[in-house]
């Protein structure tokens, strides 16, 4: 079992912050993990994770700390996870775009094009025959709506679960990648599309989660069996109060919903962490649509790192204080990765009677639809989902699979059961063959034969 890496990462002052504290900081660096910080109501709070970053520390150590074991893990078909938390202004995007994620400097250069550059050396230099290949996809959650940023067209993505894949956005855009520039260059787009969304909406990028993820896939040869690894990272939404923002009318419904969504995070959190018998308590995943995503990061079948993005001013004390609390709790998180091959998770007899009746169940909802409402129906669903009445059904590929399995086990049962037929045939029509001989001999024998055996029954008489 390993734990979640938790990292904490204070940038420069801003020229804002300068003006107001001058050069006046509230943390005091004690080691490369641990430092304390200047509450003005508890005095100093010594706070210890995996590392501390300053604002002299390079975005390669961050990435060297924090993500390259996930990649390493997403080449070697485990899922991981890593997520920028803070305040909006503390330096979430920077970490994990960079200064621009085409044009920027090495020395600058984000997680992301770190990442990808890292994936596709290690599977590049990887020796063997296994075959790789990689996709991507990028949606940002806006209004507790998943809003697909290679086609705008799809705003409002529902998240289903299956029993072999575990959580998964239904019908999202996933781009196949064949090296690190395509990559850079389509997540680009990506980004530019969520800027035309931001005017569209007149939302700030600070205002929704972006969750890039990337799918990698391997197929031995040999048993032609595939394994996938998935690597997420979450920017997330600014998480500061909403008081301190003074917002109002759409800005207060968004400030309200982000606030839901990451308390629902936090609510995650402290489920997973608050007592030793966890397993057994209720994880709230399907109180935001951000936890139902981060399901599978949290709930322990996948590495996770967090890193704690803060200010160091005295000015923002508060909400630096409260994101540093958020990555303690964390900390505690238990995680037990695992590979998950695509056939083992749960048999093919099994999965095939759940996609039946998950295909009835979809048949009754379709049916519903007309009389009461997509919404309704809609809830009804996840309910049915929650309850573990219904699954997602496995998509096309899994289920052409299952048809040609079942189709090809009829026919070489149906083969059997003639051979088996004709070689019954002949044995009937050989004891036929027997009893009319029989039959035959029985008719030939004499009038006087008869009347002995006649005379010989009497005679026991
Ligand atoms: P967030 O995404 O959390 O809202 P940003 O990443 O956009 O915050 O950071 C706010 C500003 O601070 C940006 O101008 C960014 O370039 C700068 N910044 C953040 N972190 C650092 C850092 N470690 N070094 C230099 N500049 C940084
Ligand atoms: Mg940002």
């Amino acid at each position: 079992m390993s734990k979640v890496t938790v990292c904490a990462r204070f940038r420069p002052l801003s020229s804002s912050e300068i003006r107001d504290h001058g050069s006046c900081v509230s943390i005091h660096r004690i080691d490369k993990e641990s430092f304390n910080f200047k509450d003005e109501k508890d005095g100093d709070l010594c706070f210890s994770f995996d590392k501390a970053f300053y604002e002299d520390s390079a975005q390669a150590s961050v990435y060297e700390a924090l993500a390259l074991p996930i990649v390493q893990d997403a080449v070697n078909a485990i899922n991981g996870t890593i997520l920028t938390y803070g305040q909006t202004g503390a330096g979430k995007t920077y970490s994990m775009e960079g200064a621009g994620i085409l044009k920027c400097d090495a020395e600058r250069k984000g997680l992301i094009p770190r990442v990808i550059e890292g994936l596709f050396e290690m599977i590049n230099s990887s020796h063997g025959a296994t075959a790789y290949s990689v996709k991507l996809s990028m949606v940002e959650i806006y209004m507790e709506k998943v809003r697909d940023l290679f086609d705008m067209s799809k705003d409002n993505i529902q998240i289903k679960e299956s029993k072999s894949q575990g959580i998964i956005l239904s019908g999202v855009t996933e781009i196949p990648v064949l090296e690190a520039a395509e990559a850079m260059q389509i997540l680009s787009n990506g980004i530019a599309n969520r800027a035309v969304g931001e005017t569209q909406m007149n939302v700030s990028s600070s205002r929704s989660h972006c969750v890039y993820t990337f799918t990698v896939q391997q197929e031995t040869p040999a048993d032609k069996r595939t394994k996938t690894g998935k690597l997420i990272l979450v920017d997330l939404a600014g998480s500061e109060k909403v008081g301190k923002t003074g917002a109002e009318g759409r800005l207060l419904d968004e400030a309200k919903t982000i606030n839901k969504s990451l308390s629902a995070l936090g609510n995650v959190v402290n489920a997973l962490t608050c007592s030793p018998q966890s397993k057994l308590t209720h994880i709230p995943y399907r109180d935001s649509k951000l936890t139902r995503i981060l399901q599978d990061a949290l709930g322990g079948s996948c590495r996770m790192a967090l890193l704690c993005c803060c200010s160091p001013s005295p000015s923002n004390a508060s909400e630096t204080l409260s994101t540093l609390r958020f990555g303690a709790r964390a900390q505690h998180i238990k995680a037990a990765p695992s590979v998950i091959l695509s056939e083992d998770k749960i048999s093919r007899t099994q999965e095939s009677t759940i996609q039946k009746k998950d295909l009835e169940c979809e048949r009754i909802l379709d049916m519903l639809k007309d009389r009461i409402g997509t919404e309704e129906v809609e809830l009804l669903e996840e309910l049915l989902i929650l309850e573990g009445i219904m699954f997602y059904p496995a998509p096309t590929e899994d289920l052409k699979l299952e048809y040609d399995n079942v189709t090809s086990k009829i026919i070489s049962s149906l083969q059997k059961a003639l051979e088996e037929l004709a070689s019954a045939a002949d044995e009937l029509k050989k004891q036929n063959k027997v009893l009319e001989t029989k039959l035959a001999a029985a008719e030939n024998r004499s009038f006087w034969d008869k009347m002995s055996d006649v005379f010989s029954l009497l005679s026991l008489w």
